[in-house]
């Protein structure tokens, strides 16, 4: 196939969905070789009191990482009563596996950069959230933590390690701590933030994969060419997923990004005999693009307003492929996964998804909904889901999709 030999230095490409279960073991980290490149050394130093609290938060200050890492860190550490750390790996937005990736490959990582956190929040607890799909991994994390009790590091941490239900609205934070108390997985007002109020009343200081595991450049870990995935201690590179019509699907690390159009060369192009028709960027926050916009450098699209949600997740489409198809499918999966407890985001996903399904188009009404969603929804989902479909409704009118 036109395919074949594009994807010869993709070793570190995945399967696309959660039922392709491809945990390369060649491309595991053992403790020993983490340890060896450095792992673990930093939290070490806290432990012995070489480095304190104020020189972490300090190091991640100057190292530019998000403002609110440092900001969450120190609420948590200011409040009374024992703090708790959670690292979310739930990863339910649409197209999405980048944290998947990273702990398939660089556990110790994550939980180098987790144990960093505990100590400076005063933690004792650290609750590994995983999204219920990843089984293998579930498995491989057990082993991970058991190869460190056996190496006595992190003795005075508890792990837990959590399978989340499989509900997409439980990467939101205050859903994932409902979820974790043993209540229905449902988002909150905040604030309250969970920082002071979070798993129990406890502060809670909730951090995703991709943070964790970039946080550590902060402390002098380096990018290591014999493994692809530490590109990320470069706060220049973007971790990319991307599935659907590619030669290679998978995660691509790419240090500048002129367009989307470059993003799919880079992973091997269209498959056989397919021209580009556009592509779901940025899941459900985002937007569907045209094969026109993929070649648009990407500040041009956000000067033009166009929502790239998390901007890493790429699902590309052929031409041949019924985009009104792709945006009903994606409206019946929002309106299944929203908790229902707003009744604009309630009834505005399912009835976009009717609306998507077959019939004549509305785009005015589906935009007045959505603007209701925008205002009246508790979360994210129903803030940016109405918006997302909307624009869909827009792309298609007067296409011929529009039927
Ligand atoms: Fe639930 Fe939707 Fe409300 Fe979020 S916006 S809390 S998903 S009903």
């Amino acid at each position: 196939s036109a395919c074949r030999g594009r994807c010869d230095s993709a070793q570190d490409v995945v399967g696309t969905g959660s039922n392709v279960v491809h945990a390369d073991k060649a491309n595991w980290r053992t403790l020993e070789s983490y340890r060896s490149a450095g792992g673990y050394g930093y939290v070490e130093r806290l432990r012995r009191g070489d480095v304190d609290a104020a020189d972490v938060l300090a190091a991640i200050e100057r190292s530019g990482s998000a403002s609110s890492v440092v900001r969450k860190w120190r609420a948590v550490r200011d409040q009374h009563g024992e703090p708790v750390v959670i690292a979310n790996a739930s990863e339910g937005e649409l197209g999405t596996f980048k944290d998947r990736h990273i702990l398939e490959r660089d556990p110790h990582g994550v939980i180098d950069a987790a144990l960093v956190a505990i100590a400076v929040v005063g933690a004792r607890r650290l609750i590994i959230y995983l999204r219920d799909d990843y089984d293998h991994l579930y498995r491989e994390l057990q082993q991970v933590i058991n190869e460190m009790r056996v190496a006595g590091l992190g003795a005075d941490v508890e792990f837990d390690l959590r399978r989340s239900g499989g509900a997409y609205i439980c990467g939101e934070e205050t859903a994932l701590i409902a979820s974790l108390e043993g209540q229905r997985g449902r988002p909150r007002e905040q604030p309250p933030f969970p920082t002071t109020h979070g798993l129990f009343g406890r502060p809670t200081l909730v951090q995703n994969i991709e943070t964790l595991y970039r946080l550590r450049a902060a402390w002098g870990m380096r990018v290591e060419a014999s493994l692809p995935v530490t590109r990320l201690l470069d706060p220049a590179v973007r971790i990319f997923s991307v599935s659907g019509r590619v030669c290679c699907p998978g995660v691509q690390l790419m240090a500048s990004l002129p367009n989307i159009a470059a993003l799919i060369a880079a992973c091997g192009g269209m498959t056989e005999g397919e021209e580009l028709g556009g592509v779901v960027l940025g899941g459900a926050a985002g937007s569907i693009l045209t094969a026109e916009q993929c070649r648009l450098p990407l500040d041009d699209l956000l000067r033009a307003g166009i929502r790239i949600g998390s901007g890493s997740s790429v699902i590309v489409f052929a031409q041949r492929d019924d985009v009104r198809w792709i945006a009903a499918k994606m409206a019946a999966f929002l309106a299944r996964e929203s908790c229902g407890q707003c009744t604009p985001c309630r009834v505005g996903t399912s009835k976009m998804a009717g609306m998507l399904a077959g019939g004549p188009l509305d785009p005015v009404l589906m935009r007045s909904l959505a603007e209701v969603m925008r205002e009246a929804s508790i979360c994210g989902l129903g803030r940016s889901a109405g918006q997302f479909l909307a624009g869909a409704a827009e792309r298609l009118q007067g296409s011929a999709e529009c039927r």
